[in-house]
């Protein structure tokens, strides 16, 4: 049987591997995306068991969050579950602010329903921080949500360990979102205090844009967001091309690709028990739940750990 994870202290389980979908209509941050693969994606997680679809306001502008509850209500209400996020508007500039006044988040939330098509969010994240408001009260606002029942569960994204113990003064928070992969541990200091507040760490940008599916070389070239993320340019990407080969030995010796052995790595984590890896095809939520199988050697720990430094970004 599928093993599940409790989501924090809510209610929710969930199969640990999720699907990132901000490749489904996310037109905004990738060029050339076909909607109706983009369903398929949606539509092949759901049907092998991927239970957690995480979207976002921003991806594509909403855009993402109609195609995922369109694809999603082929399907019965026990069969996924939708996370979404916000804290975005454009100005009069057409510039992106970010909010977490309590009233424009419930107002957020309300959009997202429609956007997605649905009575209840199972879990709700604010995005990204504001300056101004205070962490607790942007909580309180979806503390209020969850009683009423439009939201089953509370996340926070892209907050610092401060303003994540601030938002979590009264207890509420259940999942914190965060950027994590091989290339960049740096979030690893958040772990002892989501550990140990029965929190769930999700990783985001978990494949760096399938950097670490070792499938790219030198002579790769991106029109994408990767065109711009210094990990994509010159010496940086050499170096990262050469540290990814050496994964090739490990996934070979259990027979599986090396993004897999990237995404098992980060289960073995405290408190992160969940996982996100985007797909832009349905083949990649397939190969994905390859990941499961994999059980490290202690030797096949260090060695990742050596190639791959806290730290040594
Ligand atoms: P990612 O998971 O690091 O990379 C996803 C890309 O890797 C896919 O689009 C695909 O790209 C490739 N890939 C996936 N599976 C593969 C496989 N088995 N073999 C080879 N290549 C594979 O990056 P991401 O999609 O940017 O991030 C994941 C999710 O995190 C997003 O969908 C989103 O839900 C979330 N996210 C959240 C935030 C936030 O602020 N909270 C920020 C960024 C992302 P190609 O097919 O083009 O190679």
């Amino acid at each position: 049987m599928m093993k599940k994870i409790q989501l924090g202290k809510s209610d929710l389980e969930v199969f640990p591997i999720a699907l990132g979908t901000n490749a489904v209509g996310g037109h905004n941050l990738y060029n050339n995306l076909d909607e109706e693969q983009g369903k398929e994606v949606v539509r092949t997680a759901i049907k092998n068991g991927v239970s957690l679809l995480d979207t976002a306001y921003v991806y594509g502008l909403g855009r993402s969050e109609e195609l995922v509850g369109e694809t999603a209500k082929e399907f019965s209400r026990d069969e996924y579950m939708i996370a979404t996020k916000g804290a975005q508007y454009f100005d009069e500039n057409d510039e992106e602010q970010i909010s977490n006044d309590p009233e424009f988040l419930k107002e957020q939330v309300e959009q997202s329903l429609k956007r997605l098509q649905l009575d209840y969010i199972d879990l709700y994240y604010i995005h990204f921080p504001d300056e101004k408001t205070p962490k607790d009260k942007a909580v309180a606002a979806l503390k209020e949500l969850k009683d009423e029942g439009k939201i089953k569960a509370i996340g926070v994204s892209n907050f610092n360990l401060e303003q994540l113990k601030e938002a979590n003064k009264d207890g509420y928070v259940d999942v914190v979102q965060l950027e994590y992969n091989l290339l960049n541990r740096e979030n690893e200091h958040i772990f002892e205090y989501t550990f140990e507040n029965n929190i769930t760490f999700i990783p985001y940008f978990p494949l760096v844009s399938g950097l670490l599916a070792g499938k790219y070389t030198e002579d790769t070239k991106f029109d994408d967001l990767r065109a711009e993320n210094p990990e994509f340019q010159g010496s940086k990407f050499k170096e990262n091309l050469a540290k990814v080969e050496e994964l090739r030995s490990i996934a070979d010796n259990h027979n599986v690709g090396v993004a897999h052995v990237a995404l098992a790595f980060y289960l073995t984590r405290p408190s992160l028990d969940v996982i996100i890896p985007g797909a832009k095809k349905p083949k990649q939520v397939i190969e994905n739940l390859k990941t499961l199988n994999i059980k490290f050697s202690d030797a096949e720990l260090e060695r990742i750990n050596k190639i791959f430094p806290v730290g040594g970004k």
